[in-house]
């Protein structure tokens, strides 16, 4: 990797037992005035980060293998991005693109037309999350196909409003009790090559799907297709190859709008710049957010320009989407990504880590799937001998690796999933060291 100057020590070290006192005299205080439904998987309060080290109000400094869901691809404070942000709001942090438009936002689509997979003309609109991108390329999909049904995936996640929990898979935490939900959204089955049964082929999968779509939907009701090339919060989950290739090829054949959900995935996440590459797939529309601007609140669809055309002048927008801040963050964050080659940097660390996770697998014998791309790899943890989840060991491997100063996230529609997604600035060393305590936790939790 391009070397990297750190501002603060790239190395774990406690100095209090987590939580600290500080952080639990926050928890005390939150736990009045937060309310209860915003959980965080660590009780820990941030002070400082940088690079691969979050630094708590106690003085800790805790390694990060979860950038804060896939968001501080460049680390929380690069300062490219640091600079552009105090630059840009020392002139004008707000006026409203649909008011008075600024060239910050028209700069972040003609990059993302440049870098999103496809030589076609392409638009762009830019939102704040990524349920908010969702919606509207759901949105777009409709008003443009003139049809309204929508198939998502099992174990898919695609957000919390009120569509994007309809398209989101499990129920507890994200729906339970928040019905009713948006109409007209099919669910399918995902590909899942651990837990299909064995020798399924992507296309197999796909013309499973496919049956069924036909059958139950039909394509002259279908408005869209929406994928994660490979599924986030589901439980990292790599369709087998063919899979998606073959649903879109489908798609573009009956006209139904396939969108590829690359909130997760996207922004050299996967060791490309967009996961739909490793498959050479052209969606027709793709959704992003989290990595977009180096921890500013930034998502956006980008597609096909004769699908975006189409919908009215009004139609489509936000107040604060493309605030000029955020995109001055996301212009930051790409030069930076382009810099260091962080698509190359991701694949470095698929390479340090799966070795390691194989050999682990190999060792302790829960560990019943190791997958993923780039810098987004998932342990799937099992009672030995079966393919049954263990979402209790899952759940003490986190909460015992943080306890030694390494944040780790869990996922997974069992919960059974680890899963790691660094910051792909982290430190050789710094992961070599947050992999080792993964480790250590694992052999002792079944030894
Ligand atoms: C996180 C995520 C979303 C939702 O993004 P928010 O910014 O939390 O609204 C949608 N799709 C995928 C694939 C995600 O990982």
């Amino acid at each position: 990797m391009t070397p990297i100057s750190y501002r603060l020590p790239q190395q774990r070290n406690l100095v209090t037992s987590l939580p600290g006192p500080r952080s639990a005299a926050l928890t005390t205080r939150r736990k009045a005035a937060v309310a209860a439904g915003v959980g965080s998987s660590v009780p820990v309060y941030v002070a400082d980060a940088d690079g691969g080290v979050i630094v708590d109000v106690d003085g800790n400094s805790l390694i990060d293998l979860g950038s804060g869901i896939a968001v501080t691809s460049v680390g929380a404070s690069h300062p490219a991005v640091a600079a552009a942000v105090a630059e840009q709001a020392a002139h004008f942090t707000h006026t409203c693109f649909m008011v008075t438009p600024y060239e910050g936002y028209v700069r972040v689509a003609e990059e993302l037309a440049a870098l999103t997979p496809g030589q076609h003309d392409k638009r762009t609109v830019l939102f704040n999350s990524g349920a908010e991108a969702v919606e509207n390329a759901i949105k777009v999909a409709r008003l443009a196909t003139g049809k309204t049904a929508v198939v998502a995936f099992d174990h898919a996640y695609h957000g919390r409003t009120n569509l994007t929990m309809a398209l989101t898979a499990k129920s507890m935490p994200y729906k339970a009790n928040f019905g009713p939900f948006a109409p007209e959204v099919y669910r399918m089955p995902m590909s899942y090559p651990y837990r299909d049964e064995a020798g399924l082929t992507g296309e197999q999968a796909a013309q499973r799907v496919i049956s069924r779509m036909e059958a139950q939907i039909g394509a002259d009701s279908l408005a869209a297709i929406i994928i994660e090339p490979v599924q986030g919060e589901g439980g990292f989950i790599v369709p087998a190859p063919g899979f998606l290739g073959t649903l879109a090829e489908w798609a573009r054949q009956r006209e139904v709008v396939f969108i590829a959900d690359e909130v997760q995935t996207g922004f050299a996440r996967t060791g490309a710049w967009f996961a739909s590459e490793h498959e050479d797939i052209v969606p027709d529309i793709i959704t992003m957010a989290k990595g977009i601007a180096g921890g500013m609140p930034l998502a956006a669809i980008t597609g096909r320009a004769d699908l975006l055309d189409e919908v009215h002048p009004g139609g489509l927008g936000g107040t604060y989407g493309g605030n000029p801040v955020a995109c001055a963050a996301a212009l930051a964050t790409l030069d930076v990504m382009r810099e260091l080659d962080l698509p190359a940097r991701a694949r470095e660390i698929e390479a340090a880590v799966m070795p390691k996770l194989h050999a682990l697998a190999a060792e302790t014998g829960v560990i019943g799937d190791v997958r993923g791309r780039g810098a987004m790899i998932a342990i799937e943890l099992v009672r030995p001998g079966t393919s049954e989840p263990d979402p209790v060991l899952t759940k003490a491997v986190a909460a015992e690796a943080l306890s030694r100063g390494v944040v780790l996230l869990t996922c997974g529609t069992y919960g059974n999933v680890i899963r790691l997604l660094p910051p792909l600035v982290i430190s050789d060393e710094l992961l070599a060291d947050g992999l080792s305590v993964l480790a250590d936790v694992l052999r002792e939790q079944t030894r």
